[in-house]
């Protein structure tokens, strides 16, 4: 069969163990999984409202236009109907910018590390892909991924809050690069995590779509909404950039629950509030166990933190899951001494926390 040769090298997506797998392997009562920063909390009570009381006709196709969704979003962002695309997570709509845009004539620039799904998407579709390093704080460098723009690039990916190093990127700098871009370039602003967001200086950047239509935003309903299990993800533009992606997006690529479980969960903005700051205190209880600890970690706007244990971030992962704290190691995140930690609840944080401790007071092995 005559496969794309860029499919050669490219591996399928790997599945953490689940937490069955990891009771089962060490004989554990209670598994406790923060690796994928779902929300700990959940979701808000409109969501079960809706599941239980939607007499839905499983029969019917979704709507296609997912238009009570929309009309929720819109009305909260103040943007038009039409400014808006939605995905099965946001996962979707990257591999629909993707499709759209790159091919093997094209490049697209991203930091690294970063979320891993733009340069898969890219290299499925042949593009050249151009990493610019994240600085030592886990910053992008925006005038390094400037300088690497040319011609031929078509996308560049920004992720702010970056995963997996909960950094942010500076209202300043983000203008100045906005400024500074090549009309031709499409950016995308991935805000996976922007209600976790606390920092006072952090920007509007719905607000900045006014300015620069050649930005999109994209967000998503996995992760502080709870809907991780509902695939809802949305990307924000002007009406030029989103008409031209709409195109390639299934018809009902979105299914009937995930619409209404989206649509429910947006109403209770208080649940979202009330995530965001327990998300604060929890990475507060991070904090203080890093600096008591003299470990290095990185500030976070995102509900993870990245810990430098300056070992292998394997062996102190598979420590924690030997203990039933499922979290996740930097090695294949590109902190191979780190590892990624989703904030749980005060009590899960408390408890790994003194994992954490218990591993540290392990005698060295040489
Ligand atoms: C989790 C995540 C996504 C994808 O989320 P979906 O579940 O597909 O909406 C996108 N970007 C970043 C940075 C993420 O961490």
């Amino acid at each position: 069969m005559q496969w794309k040769s860029q499919l050669h090298n490219l591996k399928a997506y790997q599945p953490g163990k689940t937490m069955e797998d990891v009771k089962e392997q060490f004989n554990l009562e209670k598994v406790v999984k923060l690796a994928s920063n779902e929300n700990p909390f959940g979701c808000s009570s409109n969501v079960q409202s809706f599941i239980s009381s939607e007499a839905l006709s499983h029969a019917i196709y979704p709507d296609g236009y997912a238009k009570q969704l929309r009309m929720k979003v819109a009305g909260q962002l103040a943007v038009e109907p039409q400014q808006l695309i939605f995905g099965n997570g946001s996962d979707e709509v990257i591999q629909m910018i993707s499709r759209a845009l790159l091919d093997r004539t094209k490049s697209t620039v991203m930091a690294a590390p970063t979320f891993p799904q733009y340069k898969h998407n890219a290299i499925v579709e042949g593009a050249e892909v151009r990493e610019i390093p994240l600085d030592g704080k886990g910053r992008h460098q925006l005038s390094e991924m400037l300088d690497s723009i040319d011609e031929t690039t078509a996308v560049v990916w920004l992720c702010s809050p970056n995963n997996p190093t909960g950094e942010y990127i500076r209202k300043d700098e983000l203008l100045h690069f906005l400024d500074d871009v090549p009309s031709h370039v499409l950016v995308v602003l991935d805000e996976a995590y922007y209600e976790y967001v606390t920092a006072e200086d952090y920007y509007d950047s719905i607000e900045l779509l006014k300015t620069y239509p050649q930005l999109v935003v994209t967000r998503t309903f996995s992760k502080a909404y709870g809907l991780a299990g509902f695939r809802v993800g949305y990307g924000v533009g002007s009406i030029d950039v989103i008409s031209k992606l709409e195109p390639i997006r299934e018809p009902f690529n979105n299914n009937s629950l995930g619409q209404g479980a989206a649509s429910a969960a947006i109403d209770d903005q208080a649940f979202i509030d009330e995530c965001r700051e327990q998300n604060r205190k929890g990475l507060q209880q991070f904090y203080e166990f890093c600096e008591s600890s003299g470990l290095k970690y990185m500030k976070s706007q995102a509900n993870f933190i990245l810990i430098d244990f300056g070992i292998s971030g394997d062996e102190v992962f598979q420590y924690l899951m030997s203990k039933g704290y499922i979290v996740r190691s930097g090695q294949a995140l590109g902190y191979p001494e780190s590892v990624r930690i989703t904030v749980g609840s005060p009590e899960q944080n408390e408890e790994l926390i003194s994992l954490m401790k218990e591993f540290l007071a392990l005698p060295k092995q040489f």
